[in-house]
């Protein structure tokens, strides 16, 4: 038996065998062909069409908008120029490997360069290519396998695209030894309730087929497994079924503490089923979620009907909606045009609006016009905000259009430090631990090779935190959470410790959550919070604190 670590993602455990997620190919040598030319057109030939097969039948099982990508990737892999192209090279006595990967290669440049919605599809053509010369070397297509059984999926990350597909039913968790808590598998893995553990560096040597234990609340992964610990794992996996089917109530500690749990959410489609999981309301609205495709500034009226909608999902409930955090990892094409050696460092968030203010001034107008025509309590906050003058500028433009409750995100250390004065202006602070921890700890929240340094549990990001909390208590004002933070159980009550008010995740985290405060009191949580802080490092915090969480549960009257 040994134990592989890595960062948890929610409370879930799950038993099951290894299926590896292959890597891609390395690309064929350039080196003669030993067959004829026509024996090498009927190779490809044949792996051509087994592969557009292939990504038809797969496009019929998946239905909706993945039908019509891989059908598109079907007919990309059957194009009569491309056959033509690799004809060429098979011609000049290349190999059927060395073909197909030059002639794509050669195709895919020309899409780049052509840029926009075409420019964008050169990810698909080289998805065909590794496909086509997978079929060609007789070894496993690279993505996400498919071993005819439910299994643990073992990737190194995994991209957006490879999401698409991912059967629910089969995949029982996720392990992956690159990215962390704000990867993006992390993210997916949130919103959709898969057990994962991520960051998980060992996880390279597991095998396909070997049964493992994936503990997301341990951030472990067990291998060679004893029967005891299997049963051990069954059971925990049932006990947790049960409690997701517990009564939704308001969030609350044990002593009553009212800690409202609020979503986050991008789209207001989403808030239907948030609605459903327990959401009290929304503690962030990413408008720019909406906006990320648009190459112009979505319209007032585009804005207005969005938000009504949203709105409208939420009436007499507070509604958290942030203005536009362009910039980084979010570029809107309408806001950051111009190119920045550190995005994450440069015009983002709040910066980027006040470089556009008339973008700022039509969000706010369509914001106020939603607000007056639904029943829900608006809040409007800014993101990046990392001066006291930047609070003022921002809340006193938000009241001019008539926002009642303006406020400022804290992601920013500056923020963090000088919360006391931020807090005179503004009517409530949010922090988002996921920005916040990327630049206290200096680490790119994208980055696999920093993931380490990627941790909310830091007593370095958990003590700026407290300076929030503490500015909100002294000025009577809430201080809510809404990074990712928030959706760890554990880390939630000593957020709570630390004086957060409200708490905001991914809807389908809330369940989890939920639990966790109702077994915590406020003095259990303000304990837990002071041993997490007193730790030097991330791993201490969170051990610090799971101790002192089973203390307080074990002295419960
Ligand atoms: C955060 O930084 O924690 C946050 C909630 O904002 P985003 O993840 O959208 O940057
Ligand atoms: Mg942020």
């Amino acid at each position: 038996m040994a134990e592989l670590r890595g960062v948890g993602i929610g409370l879930g455990v799950a038993q099951g065998p290894v299926a590896r997620m292959a890597e891609p190919l390395p690309a064929p040598a350039d080196t003669p062909s030993a067959l004829s030319p026509d024996e090498e057109t009927t190779r490809v030939g044949e792996a051509v069409s087994a592969v557009a097969r292939e990504l038809e039948e797969r496009g019929a099982q998946a239905g909706g908008a993945a039908r019509d990508v891989l059908e598109a990737q079907a007919m990309m892999a059957e194009d009569p120029s491309l056959e033509s192209e690799i004809g060429t090279r098979i011609a000049a006595g290349k190999t059927a490997e060395f073909a197909v990967f030059d002639a794509f290669a050669s195709f895919r440049d020309t899409l780049t360069a052509m840029g926009g919605y075409l420019g964008e599809r050169a990810a698909d053509l080289d998805d065909v290519a590794q496909r086509v010369i997978a079929r060609l070397r007789g070894v496993p297509a690279p993505g996400v396998p498919d071993p005819g059984h439910p299994f643990i999926l073992v990737a190194k990350d995994l991209a957006p695209a490879d999401t698409a597909l991912l059967d629910l039913e089969k995949v029982l968790a996720l392990v992956t030894t690159e990215g962390g808590p704000t990867s993006h598998t992390a993210i997916l893995a949130r919103e959709k309730s898969i057990v994962a553990v991520v960051g998980a560096v060992e996880a390279k040597g597991l095998a396909d087929g070997e049964t493992v234990i994936v503990d997301a609340a341990k951030g472990v992964v067990t291998t060679q497994p004893t029967a005891d610990e299997l049963a051990g794992a069954q059971n925990r996996a049932e006990a947790r079924a049960s409690a997701a089917s517990a009564p939704i109530t308001p969030g609350a500690l044990s002593d009553g503490t009212a800690i409202p749990l609020l979503a986050n959410l991008g789209k207001p489609g989403a808030a239907a089923d948030a609605v459903a999981l327990g959401a009290e309301g929304v503690g962030l609205f990413r408008t720019e979620f909406l906006f990320l495709s648009s190459n112009q500034a979505p319209t007032v009226e585009q804005q207005r009907e969005a938000y009504t909608e949203l709105l409208a999902a939420f009436p007499g409930k507070k509604v958290v909606v942030r203005v536009l955090d362009a910039g980084a990892d979010k570029p809107l094409a309408f806001l950051n045009d111009a190119h920045e050696e550190n995005p994450a460092l440069g015009l983002r968030g709040i910066r980027a609006l006040r470089a556009s203010e008339d973008i700022l001034r039509e969000q706010l107008t369509a914001l106020a016009d939603a607000d007056a025509a639904t029943d829900a309590d608006l809040w409007v906050m800014a993101p990046m905000i990392a001066t006291v003058e930047e609070t003022e500028y921002f809340t006193a433009l938000a009241r001019d259009y008539g926002v009642k409750t303006a406020g400022v995100m804290v992601e920013v250390p500056a923020a963090a430090l000088l919360a006391d004065r931020v807090l005179v202006d503004a009517d409530f602070a949010s922090i988002g631990t996921n920005d916040l921890t990327q630049y206290t700890m200096a680490a790119d929240r994208l980055l696999g090779s920093v993931a380490s340094f990627q941790d909310p549990w830091h007593p370095a990001v958990l003590r700026l935190i407290k300076e929030v909390g503490d500015a909100g208590r002294a000025h009577g004002k809430p201080v809510g959470i809404c990074g990712e933070a928030a959706a760890d159980p554990l880390l939630a009550v000593v957020l709570v410790g630390l004086g957060a008010t409200s708490l905001s995740m991914a809807p389908t985290a809330l369940a989890d959550v939920r639990a966790t405060l109702l077994q915590h009191s406020l003095d259990d949580a303000k304990a837990i919070a002071e041993a997490a802080l007193a730790a030097n490092d991330a791993a201490s915090a969170r051990s610090a604190a799971n101790a002192a969480s089973q203390h307080t549960k074990e002295t419960q009257p």
